[in-house]
Parts: structure tokens; C-alpha cells; sequence
């Protein structure tokens, strides 16, 4: 078998496992898991917080008016959403979308952690405080670590995969002025993309 049929295989695992999981109490609230979706062998991978009331309706990562514009900011660089994978740390949906805890994070992380092992994507974007503050395994505060390149820190042998953290589709919704300055991370992660 060779390494990516190994990793596609290990990718269908970790769905099939995540897909029928009940390790932390959203399952008994939960409509949907929603594993993520996108290029198994991406470059690039989004993570964002958790699943909203859409996603967790239709089971898909990044579908409501934050995921459009999501799609929007991926072909701002030149890409396709089927070009990228798109997932979250938590795949199941927070009762009325609040915070994620750090028990349900812990309990699912590993769902992740597998995921990039098997993408092994060259650049991850981590969306909002959650998902950056994951990546990172920091506990600084979105505003400070928004436009700064880190490490992933459980990367494993092989190249470093790079870690640009930003806000989330969802503030900009809110916060329509940030958006230059994602349009600026977006910039650098499209010249690493490049390297
Ligand atoms: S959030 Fe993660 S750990 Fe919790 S039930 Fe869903 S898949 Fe399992």
C-alpha cells in the first residue's frame, strides 16, 4: 500500500470511528457529527470551533453564511473549497453554540490529531481562539496570536507543518473591519503555499 492510499485509509478510520462516537455528552444533544470534508491529500486545512445549528442539520463542516465565507476567503488565494479539507475541534455541536469545554475538547482532540496525521497538509489555519489556542497548545488570546506563524506543535517527523492563526468566518460576520486583516493572513499563507 502506498503512504497516501495509508493515509486516505487511516482518514476513512477515523470517520468511521467519529461517526458513531459517544465519548463526551454532546452525542446525547447532537443531530449530526460532522467529521470535516475536503482533499484528503490538501496543502492547506482549515479548523474551526464546532459544528453551528447548519452543520449540525446537514452533518457538513462550514455550510451556513460563516462557511460561505469561508469559501470566498479560500478563492481569494487562488483555491477551491474541494481543494482544501475544512474541520473542527469539536464534531458535534455545543448546545445553543456555546463555548466548547475543555473536557469535550480533550475528549475529541484525538479525532483531529488523526486527521492531520493523515492529511499532513503543508499549512493549517486555525480559525478563532479555539481552534488557534489548539493548534498552538497556548493559551494567549486570539488578538495576540492572530497573524502570527507557529508550529504545529504534534507534528511528528517529517516537514513542520506551518500554523497561521485567524479570526473566525463567524466574527467577521460581526466584525466586518477585521476582515483586512485576515485578507492579510491570507496573503502569507498563500505565499507559503508557494514555497
Ligand atoms: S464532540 Fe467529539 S468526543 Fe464528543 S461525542 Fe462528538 S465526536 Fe465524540
Amino acid at each position: 500500500m502506498s503512504d497516501a492510499e495509508a493515509r486516505r485509509e487511516q482518514l476513512v478510520e477515523t470517520y468511521n470511528e467519529a461517526s458513531v462516537c459517544e465519548r463526551c455528552p454532546l452525542s446525547e444533544t447532537r443531530n449530526r457529527v460532522v467529521f470535516g470534508s475536503g482533499n484528503a491529500d490538501a496543502d492547506l486545512m482549515f479548523v474551526g470551533e464546532a459544528p453551528g445549528a447548519d452543520e449540525d442539520e446537514q452533518g457538513l463542516a462550514f455550510v451556513g453564511r460563516a462557511g460561505q465565507l469561508l469559501t470566498k476567503i479560500i478563492e481569494a488565494i487562488g483555491l477551491r473549497r474541494e481543494d482544501v479539507f475544512i474541520a473542527n475541534v469539536l464534531k458535534c455541536r455545543p448546545p445553543q453554540n456555546r463555548n466548547p469545554e475543555t473536557d469535550e475538547i480533550l475528549s475529541c482532540q484525538p479525532f483531529l490529531e488523526r486527521q492531520i496525521e493523515a492529511i499532513r497538509p503543508t499549512v493549517l489555519v486555525g480559525l478563532g481562539k479555539f481552534a488557534a489556542q489548539w493548534l498552538l497548545k497556548t493559551a494567549e488570546p486570539i488578538t495576540r496570536l492572530r497573524g502570527r506563524l507557529g508550529d504545529y506543535a504534534a507534528a511528528g517527523p517529517g516537514a513542520p507543518i506551518k500554523v497561521m492563526a485567524t479570526y473566525h468566518p463567524a466574527y467577521l460576520l460581526r466584525n466586518p473591519g477585521a476582515k483586512k486583516d485576515v485578507w492579510e493572513d491570507m496573503k502569507v499563507v498563500r505565499e507559503l503555499l508557494k514555497e
